[in-house]
């Protein structure tokens, strides 16, 4: 096992990587920003090394600042966790060649899963339902109507190295297909230097169920069951649960050997999550991160395992302790992500507790959320025996968490989570649309 690990990332999660750390005896160095220098992680971590001023392209993102920061912090190796390098391949590869260990997927497997094209050949080859698209990126808008003969409205058009909810665009009438198909392509060039997109027809009512693994380099491969994340705004999740409400036993344990196959067929090591569409009994891959997700505590509530402490035994050639017999709890998990809607000091900040209840927040009374990075303050987790004792309970606890000084999402939230058709589990990705 590893003995030293540089966190490259901020925030919540910096925090959530510095426990375990600290949990199994591990020195951790944090490598942050200027702007990050007041954090809680800062002030948690064995070490810190500013790595550069607070604009991301010059910290978070300075690959060379990163590895050089943990190459004279004598570290073994290197968590990106979750957004800014986690998936970049070129950083696992040169992390990797610095003679670090990436906690993260090879560079080859990143580049292939990152690609939403061949990450769809890949799932097609092991017989994964697929949702009817294009097999290649479209040359042509000519080729993009003749698809859409095949393919039939509406449709979506993707990047095809796009990632976070954007480079999307829903197409319902072939009128539009022109102008959507020049501006998708030039949205993706700039946002993901990759102008290639490809085709799907668009579901009206999918759920998002996606499936968490975990792989290690003796060749087991363990799923550690689903994650439903059907609640979402602009395509980007705000609540998450285990178990699914709405996707039979039957459809979820053939997701789980979907998934499972295709991670054997790949070697793959380490953590990550195939994404699914399902609608009643039919699903269909989506994609795979190659990476920690933002909701991964749901399963650690769900399984009783710290998904870091595996992650950092995966990487370190260690045999995981656990097998596919362990059993998923009689437990409902919910997860509210708590967004920042705007920069500035928290004025108070008083967190939640008592059974039930998990926080991962990196907030403090006085700390300043710097306008730079991603909105998420805190995930808000509740568990009980019932649906409904997890709700009333996430009610009770969002009420409970007081932060002041900051506008926050948390009272949106609170309309989600206890309106009707949240608490009846009948819905699909539109609901937000519904409330
Ligand atoms: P990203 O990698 O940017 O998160 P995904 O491909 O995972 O993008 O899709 C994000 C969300 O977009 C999904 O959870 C779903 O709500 C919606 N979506 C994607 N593809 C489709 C589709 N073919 N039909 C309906 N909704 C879709």
């Amino acid at each position: 096992m590893i003995s030293s690990l540089l966190i490259a990332n901020r925030g919540e999660i910096a925090v959530r990587i510095i426990r375990t750390c600290k949990e199994y005896g591990i020195r951790s160095v944090l490598a942050c920003s200027e702007a990050d220098r007041d954090s809680l992680g800062a002030s948690m971590a064995d070490h810190v090394v500013c790595i550069g001023p607070p604009s991301s392209q010059q910290s978070y993102l300075n690959m060379d600042a990163l590895i050089t920061a943990a190459m004279v912090t004598r570290c073994e190796a290197v968590h990106p966790g979750i957004g800014f390098l986690s998936e970049n391949a070129e950083f696992s590869r040169r992390v990797s060649e610095a003679g670090l260990i990436f906690i993260g997927s090879p560079s080859a497997i990143i580049a292939l899963l990152g690609d939403k094209i061949q990450a769809k050949k890949a799932a097609e080859e092991n017989h994964i339902p697929l949702v009817p698209g294009t097999k290649e990126s479209l040359n042509s808008v000519e080729e993009a109507v003749k698809e859409t003969e095949r393919i039939g409205f509406p449709i979506i058009l993707k990047a095809a190295g796009g990632g976070g909810g954007k480079g999307m665009r829903i197409i319902r009438d072939i009128s539009e297909l022109h102008s959507a198909f020049e501006t998708t392509k030039l949205e993706a060039e700039k946002a993901f230097g990759d102008a290639r997109v490809y085709m799907e027809h668009y579901l009206e009512h999918p759920r998002h169920v996606e499936v968490q693994l975990i792989a290690d380099t003796h060749g087991k491969v363990l799923h550690l069951g689903e994650r439903d994340c059907t609640v979402q705004e602009n395509h980007q999740k705000l609540l998450e649960e285990s178990p699914a409400p709405q996707t039979s036993p039957e459809v979820l344990a053939r997701m789980f050997e979907d998934a499972k196959r295709l991670f054997l067929s790949l070697k793959y090591v380490g953590a990550g999550t195939v994404e699914f569409l399902v609608e009643g009994d039919n699903y269909f891959f989506m994609e795979v991160n190659t990476r920690l997700q933002v909701e991964h505590p749901v399963t650690e509530l769900r399984t009783g395992v710290d998904l870091v402490h595996m992650q950092l035994l995966a990487h370190s050639g260690e045999h995981l302790p656990i097998d596919q017999d362990l059993s998923l709890k009689d437990l409902c998990v919910l997860e509210a992500r708590v967004n920042a809607r705007t920069p500035g000091r928290v004025e108070q900040y008083h967190a939640p507790g008592g059974y039930g209840v998990r926080i991962d927040s990196a907030l403090y009374t006085g700390y300043f959320v710097p306008p730079f990075y991603d909105a998420l303050i805190a995930k808000v987790l509740c568990f009980g025996n019932s649906r409904e004792e997890a709700i009333n309970r996430m009610m009770r606890t969002l009420d409970e968490m007081k932060i002041e000084g900051i506008q926050t999402n948390k009272e949106m939230q609170m309309k989600i989570i206890d309106s009707e058709i949240f608490r009846s589990g009948v819905y699909d990705t539109k609901v937000i649309e519904q409330l």
